[in-house]
């Protein structure tokens, strides 16, 4: 337990939920989150009875997709000048490398911890307008749309704010379970640590996957998309560096959609360089 890790979550764990959610899966677990992987596309089901096996391997989370060619208007986060509006400029290099005598575990856990909460905070702006009705899908791009397991395994098809609701609620459940993220002194982070936060990654990164692709448009309103395109270079950065993300999950499949165009294009800018992949 490193002073650093105590001080950055103990200052931002508290209400920092949306308390217009509902409380979803309190038992979900990462190890159900491994359960559900080893399916296509697969979220942590919201079924808290599916047992504790596991086949982490299997998981690739590769999004339904439509075989369609891809012939839509650029979306506008890929435009000038949203793509490259930012709050850092440069490249994120500095700011996701391990600062010296902290633990690599509790730099992660902080940063994953930031990574949600800054998170959550966007998504709660903009909740007002990702509804049942205007999201019925968890959509991506025009021919992405991820899928939930349900209770019988079925990839089924959830309206965007349940599906996000459900993770955010698996993610602050994971955050507050001191097994997962110990926060007391003498405490170790648990073997499965780093597998949990690879599933972790991965939902967030479909929340932000949304927002983007669907409320992209609303953050402009607000003239936030500095901040949100630096939340999520970051994020991006942050998974390179220490392995949390799967170069398929962001590009979305076979041919880019989405963020992965995002991503691509940040790494031609230079954003992402100095990273890993
Ligand atoms: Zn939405």
């Amino acid at each position: 337990m490193s002073f650093f890790n105590s001080i950055g979550r103990s200052m931002t764990r508290a209400g920092s939920r949306n308390p217009k959610r509902s409380p979803t899966p309190s038992s979900a677990t990462a190890e159900q989150q491994q359960r559900s992987q080893t399916d296509s596309s697969v979220p942590p089901s919201p079924n808290p009875s599916l047992s504790l096996s596991s086949s982490q391997n299997g998981a690739n989370g590769a999004p339904r997709r439509s075989p369609s060619p891809q012939q839509q208007p650029k979306p506008l986060y890929l435009c000038s000048p949203f793509v490259d509006a930012a709050l850092v400029k440069g490249n994120f290099k500095t700011i996701v490398m391990l600062p010296k005598y902290v633990d690599i575990m509790e730099w992660v856990a902080v940063n994953v911890f930031d990574f949600y909460t800054n998170l959550n905070e966007f998504y709660g702006v903009i909740t007002d307008v990702c509804t049942q009705q205007s999201c019925t899908t968890m959509s991506a791009g025009p021919t992405l749309s991820y899928t939930w397991i349900n209770q019988d395994r079925k990839s089924v098809h959830l309206p965007a704010p349940t599906y996000i609701d459900y993770v955010m609620t698996w993610v602050q459940n994971l955050l507050d379970d001191e097994n997962t993220f110990p926060t007391k002194s003498g405490q170790d982070f648990p073997p499965s640590f780093p597998s949990t936060i690879k599933h972790v990654y991965r939902q967030l990164l479909r929340v932000f996957a949304h927002i983007y692709h669907a409320h992209f448009h609303h953050l402009l309103h607000l003239r936030s998309e500095p901040h949100f395109n630096s939340l999520f270079a970051h994020f991006l950065a942050f998974g390179q560096e220490y392995d949390l993300l799967e170069v398929k999950d962001v590009k979305g499949g076979s041919s880019t959609v989405g963020i992965g165009a995002l991503w691509e294009r940040w790494r031609e800018m230079g954003i992402l360089e100095g990273t890993k992949q």
